[in-house]
């Protein structure tokens, strides 16, 4: 499954906010391989409208979504040269689908910078910089041999020359998530490469507390990162707040001026740069999100239930949340012609309330 790996210099507050996530975690006891791997972390995707349906279809079980996290410790200066665990850390950050990069803002003079010095600007340089290098490595090794296929085959010319622009864009000391498509590089032609900084990026700006509502400072670090997007914490509060009962954590999020949790904001944010979204089903054994990628039509859609839901699928039985909620019950949306019988080209859409019918 698809995972999203948190990297950033060391001591800018990873360990806390990754141990944060998953101690935060309801859904260990479901997913059992959550605890397989000591740095990755499976945790639920927060949806108020599961506990709406659970208490709808008096469901004795509530399964968010999971979304994966993976601790990629061990960046340093260097590490594309192999410094530090340069290479085991490369190899994870490749098996990753989203990279996540935590950026120290907070001032703490207790808190030592591996660089001497507090400053988003250059942190991001610096872990750009060495996911570049191991891109250009993989490039310049990839380009002889491209060149000799498409002597052989003119089909492969494509590739060729997506990797020469791709190279030619690195050198420039961008990231082809930030330049591909303004430079007009088809990315798809590069995707047996593995390219580190073709994955989504997104940004956590571990702030002070007191920074949280200085918009003109956060504005600031969104602007370093964007159209990558950028999600802002104070990570030892959010540490704090896990170990909290409810409504102490709600007190104390009001107290900060925060709506919700940082976590909760992370987990959302990481699992749409996935390129996820979820559809919902409710019973009385369990009020439940399956994740499926945008765009997915009905039948694959039953296929993330069972391969034998896409197999024998006839038709889909969906109801919005929302006209589910206002007619308060099945019975009374079905009455009130809210719920649509969709066929397999059906494109799902978030919030779907769905039951599958399929042949077996
Ligand atoms: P890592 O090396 O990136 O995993 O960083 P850690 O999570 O181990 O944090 C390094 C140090 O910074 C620890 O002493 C943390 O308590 C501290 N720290 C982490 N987040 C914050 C924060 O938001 N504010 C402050 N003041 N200290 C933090």
């Amino acid at each position: 499954s698809l995972s999203i790996g948190i990297v950033g210099l060391p001591n800018v507050g990873k360990s806390t906010l990754f141990n944060a996530l998953t101690r935060n975690d309801v859904l260990a006891a479901n997913y059992p391989f959550a605890t397989i791997e000591p740095n990755v972390g499976v945790v639920g995707l927060p949806d108020a409208r599961l506990g709406k349906l659970a208490e709808m279809f008096s469901s004795q079980k509530i399964l968010p979504a999971p979304v994966s996290f993976v601790d990629i410790a061990g960046l340093v200066r260097g590490a594309s040269k192999g410094q530090g665990r340069g290479n085991a850390f490369l190899a994870n950050i490749r098996d990753a689908s989203a990279i996540c990069q935590v950026v120290r803002a907070f001032s703490d003079p207790n808190v030592v910078h591996v660089d001497g010095k507090v400053s988003p600007k250059d942190d991001i340089e610096t872990i750009n910089t060495e996911l570049i290098l191991a891109d250009l490595q993989t490039i310049d090794k990839a380009i002889p041999r491209l060149e000799k296929e498409a002597r052989a085959n003119k089909t492969r010319a494509a590739a060729l020359n997506a990797a020469k622009a791709a190279g030619e864009l690195l050198n420039e000391g961008t990231t082809l998530y930030a330049g591909a498509a303004k430079a007009g590089i088809d990315t798809s032609e590069l995707r047996e490469l593995h390219l580190l900084t073709a994955k989504p990026f997104l940004y956590v700006f571990n702030v002070d507390e007191a920074e949280l509502g200085n918009n003109a400072f956060l504005d600031e670090l969104r602007a370093l990162v964007a159209p990558a997007e950028a999600i802002f914490m104070d990570a030892k509060i959010e540490s704090e707040l896990i170990d909290l009962p409810e409504d102490e954590a709600r007190e104390m999020l009001e107290a900060i001026g925060q709506p919700e949790p940082g976590l909760d904001q992370l987990i959302r944010v990481g699992f749409r740069t996935l390129g996820l979204q979820t559809y919902l089903t409710a019973g009385p054994k369990e009020a439940r999100a399956w994740t499926i990628q945008v765009g997915a039509t009905a039948p694959e859609a039953a296929g993330v239930i069972h391969t034998d839901f896409q197999r024998g699928f006839i038709k889909a039985e969906i109801v919005a949340f929302n006209d589910l909620m206002a007619a308060g019950s099945m019975a009374a949306a079905k009455a009130a012609g809210k719920v649509r019988i969709e066929g397999k080209d059906y494109v799902m859409s978030d919030g779907d309330v769905v039951e599958f019918r399929f042949n077996v």
